[in-house]
């Protein structure tokens, strides 16, 4: 397979190259931008799983040199488990969004203002056993979305990366409760093989008298207890009907028609070079240390 093949058969990898990102995934939160407008007018913003960062990419050139007016003011928040490499206007924190100083990190970062918007495309490392990865992927997703309760001003932005399994009804429910509007988006750049979808949270509402509570130990029940979301009881007696009020999400495929898709490979689109480099290698990846061994002639190979 020759270098340039991937270029063809994956259009926004070579375009991500060509416009200077650091993952294709840049051209999903344009895309996701360019349906919702959720970054026109956005002064504070937190990236969370933001490596190697091409949303922050995406998020400095839009607040910064898109809009250069008021920089003094705006902040970009990024945070991820790994390192990042500096990307300009962007603090990053290398951090766990589960652990509950990170926070507090967050907090100092924006002097007690609140953020306009938050965005998740986070992923944990998969196991391959679906029942426990789609279990860790709501438990990162609900970390999300329990550090944006506490960050998020009233009527600000929340988008995370879900995956459309079987218990994603209750999550919609359940931001159907905190927000005004949520929709199900696919962006053209997210390939239609894959199950990924983004929940775009417009207009954040908590309902009056309930306290965001950031606690790992809390369970999903607490930590929406006073949201009125309603739940199935155990009782001798059979209680009478009632129907529980259902939250369903619209559901938006973004992008435009005129997009590539990213399920196609296109041999007519012309290539400005035979291949591009990536725009930035790996800050700590898992094969450094092999390398290592390898260039010092200290790798050998396991024993049949
Ligand atoms: N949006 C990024 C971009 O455009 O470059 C890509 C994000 S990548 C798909 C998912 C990221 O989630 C990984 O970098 C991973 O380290 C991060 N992640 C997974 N679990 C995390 C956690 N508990 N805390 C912080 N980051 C986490």
């Amino acid at each position: 397979m020759g270098k340039s093949s991937k270029d063809k058969r994956d259009l926004y990898y070579r375009k991500a190259k060509e416009q200077g990102y650091r993952a294709r995934s840049a051209f999903k939160l344009l895309q996701l931008d360019e349906q919702f407008r959720f970054l026109d007018n956005v002064t504070r913003v937190v990236d969370l799983c933001a490596a190697p960062g091409s949303w922050s990419q995406v998020l400095s050139r839009r607040l910064f040199e898109e809009d250069p007016e008021n920089c003094d003011q705006k902040r970009i928040v990024a945070v991820d488990l790994q390192p990042m490499f500096p990307i300009d206007h962007v603090t990053t924190i290398q951090a766990d969004i589960t652990h509950p100083k990170t926070l507090s990190k967050i907090m100092d970062l924006f002097e007690g203002e609140k953020a306009d918007f938050v965005c998740s495309d986070g992923a944990p490392d998969v196991t391959g056993l679906h029942d426990l990865d789609e279990y860790v992927q709501q438990q990162l997703i609900l970390s999300a979305l329990q550090l944006t309760t506490c960050l998020l001003r009233e009527g600000g932005v929340f988008v995370a990366k879900i995956f459309r399994g079987r218990d994603i009804d209750m999550l919609y429910s359940q931001l159907g409760y905190l927000f005004e509007r949520v929709v199900c988006a696919k962006p053209r750049s997210s390939r239609g093989t894959s199950l990924e979808s983004f929940v775009v949270c417009l207009g954040y509402k908590p309902p009056t008298n309930w306290e965001p509570r950031l606690d790992v130990n809390m369970s999903v029940e607490d930590f929406f207890r006073g949201c009125d979301i309603g739940r199935l009881t155990i009782k001798d007696e059979l209680p009478a009907y009632h129907e529980e009020p259902r939250s369903v999400a619209e559901f938006i495929s973004c992008g435009g028609l005129g997009s590539f898709d990213s399920d196609a490979t296109y041999h007519d689109v012309p290539l400005n070079s035979i291949a591009l480099d990536p725009v930035q290698p790996p800050t700590n990846p898992p094969y450094k240390r092999a390398l290592e061994l390898k260039r010092k002639g200290k790798l050998t190979r396991a024993a049949q």
